[in-house]
């Protein structure tokens, strides 16, 4: 790392340990253009869905009791399918307890698909930028930490100085 100059940077693409495009940061606005991503450096593979063999009993999530007072702990033995995105998905024992304690309604959408349309809500994440001069040095320099906050904000150079 100190002979390639690189310390002090973010991991490099290279050392993603999955592919881009199964990552999380694909569910996120502005990181899902999987062609940016390549630009980068970033690992992308095809990745084949397989859809095991299916023995349980299947519902429809369409089908699903509209109130939880309504569900048996049957659910737990039965493949909820999600029509609407083609996935199937499963209810599991603390999520029903969830459900009931809170008298929610079970989901009719799969748990990736809930999560990913959660993440897109956020919107673009933007990084705000702030002037800062070193405290020890008094080099001026761009910082996320804002002005107003505690911490002890050093410029790159004092901070390589101090860690190293
Ligand atoms: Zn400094």
């Amino acid at each position: 790392m100190f002979v390639q100059g690189d310390y002090g940077e973010f991991f490099p693409p290279s050392l993603s340990s999955i592919p881009y495009n199964i990552s999380v940061a694909t569910s996120y606005s502005g990181y899902d253009n999987i062609e940016i991503a390549k630009k980068y450096g970033y690992d992308v593979e095809e990745i084949k869905e397989t859809i095991p063999e299916i023995t349980e009993k299947v519902i429809k999530s369409i089908d699903l009791p509209k109130d939880i007072k309504n569900v048996t702990d049957d659910i737990l033995q039965a493949v909820i399918f999600d029509q609407e995105n083609k996935k199937y998905f499963r209810i599991i024992r603390p999520e029903l307890d969830f459900y009931r304690q809170h008298n929610l309604p079970l989901p009719r959408i799969n748990p990736f698909t809930r999560l990913s349309e959660k993440r897109k809500r956020f919107g673009t994440i933007v990084f705000e930028l702030y002037n800062r001069s070193c405290p020890q040095c008094g080099n001026n320099f761009q910082t996320s930490y804002a002005p107003d906050r505690p911490e002890i904000v050093y410029c790159e150079q004092c901070y390589q100085q101090e860690v190293v």
